[in-house]
Formats: C-alpha cells, structure tokens, sequence
C-alpha cells in the first residue's frame, strides 16, 4: 500500500519570517492526516528555521535542489549534507525550472540523486514534458528520458527513498491542470518503466506524485487515479488553509 505524499514547493517564495508563520498556522491545520504523508520544499534561507519551527508536527522539510559534491570551492551551492545538518528529509531534484533555467540535465540529477541518498535524504526527482513536446507526440520518450537517466545506476533499495514527481511543463503555474486520465496515463508509462528497470515489486511500491497546478479543487479527482500517489505542489502551498486542504483531499 503506497502511502499519498502531498507536498509543497515554495520555489523562491517565503522570507523566514513568513515561513515560520507559515509553519505555525499550518501545523494544527494539518494535524491528524495519519494517512498522507506532509512535506515543504522551501528556499535554503528559511530551511532550518523552518524545520525547528516543524519539529513535533507531521510536515517534514526538504530542500529544493543541492549539489553532488560534499563540499567544494562552488560557489552559491549547497551540499546534501548541508540540508540535512538543517533538518532536512529530503530534496527536490530535476524539477523543469532547474532543468530550464539552470542547466539541470539527467546526468547532473543523477549525481546530486546518488549524493542525496548517500547523506540520507529522500529525494523527488521531477519528470514532465513541455508544451510542444507533448504536441509532437513525445510525452512518454521525454518522461522515459528523464526517469530511466535520472535513477541510472541505482539498486532496487536505493529507489525505496525516491518519490517521481510527474510535472507537465505546461501545467506548472499556468492554471492549466492535466486532466486526470492524462496524469493517470503517464504514471502508468513511468510505473510500467520503473517494472522493466527495477522489477514489479519495486515499481508497485514507489509513490508517483503528480504536479501542475494542483489546488483545492482538483486535487480530489487527481488522486482518485490508481497511480496517483500524491501531489507537488506550488502555488496552492503557498497558504496554510489552501496546503491544509490539498492535505486533506480525501475528507
Ligand atoms: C511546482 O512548482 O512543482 C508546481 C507544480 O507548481 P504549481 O502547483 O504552481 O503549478
């Protein structure tokens, strides 16, 4: 039985101060949600304080990206270990705007996946098509790229601490949700390539999350799909009672 995971992702939003307010209007509100597991990707700045604000409650906090290396003259980045000495439990890799912005490829998420686990985090690794991919026809090649590339070299108990956070590009920020028999198709693709890769009991208990302007009101039909584990979600985390009801999506 794979247990939802529904987690947040500030991107670049949220001082410490309003990350802390955050934390301390939310805890209550998403208290008592034994059934789906709470996580907060935030920015660096705020992780430890918002992870001393979280301790006690159910929202675990991670990181939005880190480097492969343990430490090293790079400058302006974080290591694994880093997030973890602020109380991180996992990290968000690969997400579409590292790979659009910021050079990210299968190959440097692969290393960061690999350094990741070996610090002990968890780790998301984000997949999705854009626009015009998704137009020509190459939805399933660049999610199978993206996947079979990113967890390249990882053993069958290594990927018991990974999370595949499908992310249409297109649906990320613009309002534009993917319908639920599109989520449902492309989990099923990465759930059938994790089998051939991994082997069926291992693709049969990892979480696959979908992302893409998930919100209060779709969140219900979206996670009523078989392989819908859970959601990554931006904009609606952003605000304790909208995050307070994606968690609760099955009351
Ligand atoms: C994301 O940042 O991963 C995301 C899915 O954003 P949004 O929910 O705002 O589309």
């Amino acid at each position: 039985m794979r247990k939802p995971f529904i987690c947040g992702n500030w991107k670049m939003y949220k001082t410490v101060a309003e990350a802390v307010a955050f934390i301390n209007e939310a805890k209550g509100l998403v208290a008592g949600t034994g059934d789906v597991e709470v996580g907060i990707g935030a920015p660096a700045t705020a992780l430890k304080s918002l992870a001393d604000a979280a301790k006690g409650t159910n929202i675990r906090i991670g990181g939005e990206n880190c480097h492969w290396e343990k430490e090293g003259a790079f400058t302006g980045e974080i290591s694994p270990g880093m997030l973890v000495e602020a109380g991180c439990s996992f990290v968000i890799i690969g997400h579409s705007e590292r790979r659009q912005y910021f050079g990210e490829t299968n190959e440097t998420a692969s290393k960061k996946i690999k350094a990741a686990l070996a610090s002990g985090l968890d780790v998301i690794l984000c997949c999705g098509e854009t626009l015009a991919e998704r137009e020509a026809g190459k939805t399933a090649a660049v999610v199978d790229d993206h996947v079979r590339n990113g967890l390249a070299g990882l053993d069958v108990r290594q990927l018991q601490k990974i999370v595949i956070a499908y992310e249409p590009v297109w649906a990320i920020g613009t309002g534009k949700t993917a319908t639920p028999a599109q989520a449902q198709e492309a989990h099923a693709g990465i759930r059938k390539l994790l089998a051939d890769l991994f082997g069926k009991n291992a693709a049969d208990s990892i979480r696959i999350q979908y992302g893409g302007s998930v919100k209060p009101e779709n969140v219900k039909e979206i996670m009523a799909q078989p392989d819908v584990d859970g959601a990554l979600v931006g904009g609606a985390s952003l605000k304790p009672d909208s995050f307070a009801k994606l968690v609760h999506y099955g009351k």
